[in-house]
């Protein structure tokens, strides 16, 4: 078998062939012509057309041959098209104006779903640019592709990158669960740089967001989508909480060491935190004991746990009722913390009670935060927002990869 047969074969060529195959410097060229009568297929409407002229030669990295770099050489015809004018023709082995051919796009694109992209550098013999320069082409092809109608609610949150405070804010499809967008910051114009790219006509189609009680995303969003029901996401509520819980029991151990008593609150900080159903055998014990004691944190656990029940209503009416009761007993409790968590929640009463009308999470949310977090770490080479967005969309994304008529992997 020709190494030329090979070429053709899987790049599936119909209208081209390879011409000539040479080996030069250690590297395979493969030359690619088109068959005598073809007519050059338009590229915008996919029509034979005559040919108009033709360009200089191109070149495509594709992929190595035993070890060996192997590149495309093809000197592209313009069409004559009646409907759309003078056009490139479509080349089946390119995407776009990118210099790396399609299979080779998508081989490196595949491994670097799940690994480093040096790694897939080395792995596969090509530089560190051309494993970027290939995941950014099936990126762009993705996003391009991707369908966007069913898009009915979202999810916005934030993850910090790095170990700084450097943020960045994400919108996830919370029906299909992918990412939709990422952009630097958690600021106004994070959230705002989104609708920009999503549009009036999508940003129309959205009926419902979850986010976190974070000011500058409600501002944007109200202001964005005036008709969709805003959800404060649960989970960010229960860890405002968990953190109010926290910070009377640490107030209160600080308190018995001033005063020279025993430390009897050391290592309980999961046993207030965890729902009991979680606790083990030996906190569960603990805890009692503890409640026997008179303290704030025993008072403060009660309020949390009579928080629970709040989730557990159907109807928004009997929520709200529900709801009431607990801010006049936590407003009531002379526990600083918990009167601010309290007031917090009154002054986000309508988004929280939203939940009872459309109940979205943002909990497979954190799901995908976490996967995030791996891509991060997997990453010394994320130096640049960009790749870090990049890899972000690719892991996350879901989105489609281009088709090619032979499986390479
Ligand atoms: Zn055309």
């Amino acid at each position: 078998m020709h190494v030329s047969s090979l070429i053709r074969s899987t790049l599936g060529l119909k209208g081209h062939h390879v011409k000539s195959v040479r080996e030069e410097a250690g590297g395979i060229f493969a030359k690619i012509v088109a068959n005598k009568r073809s007519r050059p297929v338009c590229s915008v409407c996919g029509r034979k057309r005559p040919c108009y002229d033709t360009l200089k030669e191109r070149r495509w990295r594709h992929i190595p041959l035993w070890g060996k770099p192997v590149t495309l050489l093809f000197r592209p015809r313009r069409a004559k098209c009646k409907t759309c004018g003078i056009k490139v023709e479509k080349i089946p082995w390119s995407s776009g104006k990118s210099p790396l051919s399609l299979p080779l796009i998508i081989l490196l694109a595949t491994y670097a779903k799940i690994l480093a992209l040096e790694e897939v550098a080395r792995l596969t013999g090509v530089h560190w640019n051309t494993v970027r320069a290939a995941v950014k082409a099936a990126v762009d092809y993705g996003l391009e592709h991707r369908e966007t109608a069913s898009v009915i609610a979202i999810g916005v949150d934030e993850i910090s990158r790095r170990k700084g405070h450097k943020y960045m804010t994400m919108v996830y499809d919370l029906s299909r669960m992918r990412l939709l967008w990422c952009g630097e910051g958690r600021d106004k114009n994070a959230i705002q740089a989104f609708f920009n790219d999503w549009g009036e006509e999508r940003c129309k189609a959205i009926k419902a967001v979850c986010c976190d009680m974070w000011q500058p995303y409600i501002d944007v969003i109200e202001e964005m989508l005036p008709n969709a029901v805003m959800v404060f996401d649960k989970f960010h509520i229960i860890a405002h909480l968990s953190k109010a819980i926290d910070e009377v029991r640490r107030e209160e151990a600080r308190k018995l060491k001033d005063e020279g008593r025993e430390n009897i609150l050391s290592k309980t900080r999961y046993i207030f935190l965890k729902n009991p159903e979680n606790l083990t055998d030996k906190q569960r014990l603990r805890l009692s004991d503890l409640e026997k004691l008179n303290l704030k944190i025993n008072r403060a656990y009660v309020l949390k746990e009579a928080f629970r029940c709040f989730w557990d209503y159907t109807y928004r009416a009997n929520a709200k009722k529900y709801l009431d009761k607990w801010f006049w007993w936590a407003t009531h409790s002379r526990i600083e913390q918990m009167r601010d968590f309290a007031w917090m929640i009154r002054n986000h009463e309508e988004q929280i009670l939203n939940y009872f009308k459309v109940p979205i999470t943002n909990a497979a949310v954190e799901g995908m935060n976490r996967k995030a977090k791996v891509v991060s770490q997997r990453a010394y080479g994320y130096r640049t927002v960009g790749t870090f967005q990049l890899a972000l969309y690719h892991v996350l994304g879901d989105l489609p990869m281009p088709e090619t008529t032979h499986r390479f992997l």
